[in-house]
């Protein structure tokens, strides 16, 4: 016995009863008529339908506007317009307002079955796919609900009850999955979501009728090992450089109550150097663990041109010692930039001196900075070693350094995890572009501020 509830309202008497006794009650239907839009109305307030099934031209209100006035109260039942007139803006208009289907009569009774059997019961799911503790969502190429299991209620919209034929904007979590599925390229395409309690891992399917499938699964413990290991990073980072100052002075000590020899003078200079070269490993991590908890509250306008006469003035030293020649384009009038002074200075540091580092002498480093449309394009070039293919997408992680660079420079591999890190705080992007033994280009852009 089918126990769905249907209310059928349509003004014309054989209409309605043809519908509600030969199509639909037959199939088992629990059918209520109303002869106009106000009497379902009044209707509505003790029975609460699965299905709405409402005929257009009716006296008093029309279908659109019972249609209207049922979504404006936060009505989400699933609506099926019938119309004798043709007219594909209404049809239009009709979906636009949150109708499910549309048929103009006279249709035929088992193409409107279907869509009834179809908005009734939508996805016949297995009973697994109700019990995965993995939130689970169908959507139509309208982005309505078709098939949730009970971890999406629970995790996606806790507050308010999922009703079958709702537009997705309407759960709780609605805007952000709205704004991952605009996101998607592709037919499969993985995001993120946070909700207020949880992280998910989002797996979007689209099929080639528009509709979608989203399947998340809880990274939040993964989230929170990864802070974990960033807080034990950061907590060491800060612990060590105490002794390692203490290092520092006894050095200085032991020259003060030398006299030391010349061996020992070489040595002393050994512990130093590699003291240095330990801190600044710490200060970078440090950084890269304040970058990546997100800690940047002072965002204000800067101006990357001066930043880079800054930059360029203070590498003059090492630009004359390799012999290189630089050369600067900044364009005139370029827009400031919403940002952290400090964060964007070490992004053209770290660039300019990586473009110096990883050039024979006697090369060519250019900076380059000009307006496209409302970004700022910041590019550092090179004649240098360059990247081969396969390593341009990994110099970005952590640690990371390429074949060539290992043996013959000198660095930690942070420098471009840290550029990284900033500019996607600052809601930019970062790109390479290199040829093996011709050079690089380091490309960033960054929206400027409207004037
Ligand atoms: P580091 O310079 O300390 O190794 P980075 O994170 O700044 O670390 O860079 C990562 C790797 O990317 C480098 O080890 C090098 O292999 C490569 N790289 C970065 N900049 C350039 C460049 N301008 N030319 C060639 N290779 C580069």
């Amino acid at each position: 016995m089918n126990s769905k509830r249907i209310l059928l309202v349509d003004d014309s008497e054989e209409t309605r009863n043809f519908i509600a006794q030969k199509i639909l009650a037959p199939e088992g239907y629990h059918v209520q008529v109303a002869i106009h839009p106000q009497e379902a109305l009044a209707q509505l307030q003790q029975f609460s339908p699965d299905l709405i099934i409402s005929d257009h031209s009716m006296p008093g209100m029309t279908g659109l506007e019972f249609l209207k006035s049922l979504r404006e109260a936060g009505r989400q039942t699933p609506f099926i317009l019938m119309t004798a007139e043709s007219s594909e803006s209404l049809a239009v208009e009709a979906l636009r307002l949150g109708a499910q289907d549309y048929f103009r009569k006279p249709f035929q009774i088992d193409t409107f079955l279907k869509a009834v059997t179809r908005l009734l019961m939508p996805t016949p799911a297995p009973a697994l796919l109700h019990q995965s503790s993995s939130p689970i969502l169908c959507i139509d190429a309208q982005a309505r609900l078709r098939f949730w299991n009970q971890a999406a209620q629970q995790h996606l919209s806790p507050g308010k009850a999922l009703v079958m034929g709702q537009p997705l904007s309407e759960c709780d979590a609605g805007d952000e999955l709205l704004s991952l599925l605009e996101e998607q390229e592709g037919s499969y395409s993985r995001a993120e979501l946070e909700t207020a309690q949880k992280t998910f891992s989002v797996d979007l399917n689209q099929a080639s009728d528009g509709s979608r499938v989203l399947v998340l699964h809880d990274i939040s413990s993964l989230r929170e090992l990864d802070k974990l290991k960033s807080d034990f990073v950061s907590a060491v980072s800060h612990d060590l450089r105490s002794p390692l100052t203490t290092i520092l002075g006894y050095v200085d000590l032991m020259r003060r109550v030398g006299p030391l020899n010349e061996s020992q003078q070489k040595f002393a200079d050994n512990i130093v150097m590699n003291v240095k070269s330990i801190t600044e490993l710490l200060t970078d991590l440090l950084d890269l663990s304040k970058i990546e908890a997100g800690f940047e509250a002072n965002f204000e306008p800067v101006y990357l041109d001066a930043i880079i006469r800054h930059t360029v003035e203070a590498q003059r030293g090492e630009l004359s010692q390799k012999a290189h020649k630089l050369e600067l384009q900044l364009q005139d009038n370029i827009p400031a930039v919403q940002g952290s002074p400090t964060r964007l200075r070490q992004v053209v540091q770290n660039l300019i001196q990586n473009a110096i580092k990883y050039t024979p002498p006697g090369g060519h480093v250019k900076v380059h900075l000009h307006r496209d449309q409302r970004f700022v394009v910041l590019q550092v070039t090179d004649t240098g070693i360059g990247i081969p293919p396969e390593e341009q997408a990994l110099i970005w992680d952590k640690f990371y350094r390429a074949q060539a660079a290992v043996s013959d420079f000198p660095g930690t591999g942070l420098g471009l995890a840290i550029v990284k890190g900033i500019i996607d705080q600052h809601g930019g992007r970062i790109w390479v572009e290199s040829v093996p033994n011709q050079g690089s280009t380091f490309s960033v852009m960054l929206e400027g501020i409207d004037e």
